[in-house]
């Protein structure tokens, strides 16, 4: 039986340095709940240290977590990665950090990196600054995620910095991205122009909240058969009856389908 599932795929925890330090697990969960979302996506900058904690506390209620991490290339692109477990997270996420460069965060400067429990106790902070390019090329990221299962979905895609188009000026052929996230200003233009090439490929619309307020403020509904990473993927092709059913924006109950 196929139904609706709300999904917001890119949200920050309290890890992130530009995010504010109230996004705790708890605090996550808690806003994922009012907004009636049915499964996020945790995607810290180039690190996935606070999403066990957010998998565990969302467990206790129901709410579906898809592991991710929103990876900036050597090409300074915002590429968002999302697997199936916490293992393929966590094998991933060890690539990650041995190609972040070496250089110690200044809190002062860029803001604190906590790693939390599920409470949003502190109980490290991560000391390599996150915001970085790691030494890996897009085509590079691509192949990695895809051995481990994971879906490679270029973050705002269209925004005006740190993204394909501000850094490429457009979507490679052969990149055959899983889906585009669209840009929060961007979003109004939700249905592209039939002669881009990229046209073709699925676009989702996410809050890429950085305070707890702007959870679900923008959200994409898929048809699934259950809130898995596999049936995402089948959505983002649409077999099986999958597929994405609307875009939802702050200030409209409804958007375009896509
Ligand atoms: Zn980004
Ligand atoms: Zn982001």
């Amino acid at each position: 039986m196929l139904k609706e599932y709300h999904a917001d795929l890119h949200i920050h925890t309290c890890l992130s340095p530009c995010a504010s330090l109230d996004l705790s697990p708890r605090r996550i969960v808690e806003r994922a709940l009012e907004e009636r979302l049915d499964l996020i996506a945790i995607t810290d900058h180039n690190i996935a240290r606070n999403v066990p904690a957010v998998m565990h506390q969302a467990e206790k209620f129901g709410l579906k977590i898809i592991p991710g991490m929103e990876v900036q290339s050597r090409e300074e692109i915002h590429i968002l990665t999302l697997f199936p477990d916490w293992p393929s997270l966590s094998a991933w996420q060890d690539v990650v950090l041995e190609h972040l460069p070496q250089i110690p965060n200044d809190p002062e400067f860029f803001g604190d990196q906590p790693i939390v429990d599920e409470e949003g106790n502190i109980l490290e902070f991560e000391e390599r600054l996150l915001i970085n390019s790691i030494d890996l090329s897009l085509n590079e990221i691509r192949s990695q995620v895809l051995q481990r299962g994971g879906l490679f979905i270029p973050a705002h895609f269209d925004k005006e910095s740190l993204s394909l188009i501000s850094q490429l000026g457009f979507v490679p052929f052969d990149l055959e991205p899983d889906a585009l996230e669209m840009g929060r200003k961007t979003q109004a233009a939700l249905l592209p122009d039939p002669r881009d090439p990229s046209a073709a490929v699925p676009r989702i619309v996410c809050s890429d909240a950085h305070q707890a307020e702007d959870i679900g403020r923008a959200r994409s509904v898929f048809l699934l058969a259950e809130p898995t990473l596999g049936e995402l993927r089948l959505a983002f092709q649409g077999k099986e009856g999958r597929k994405i059913v609307s875009l939802v924006l702050p200030g409209s109950s409804e958007g375009q389908g896509g």
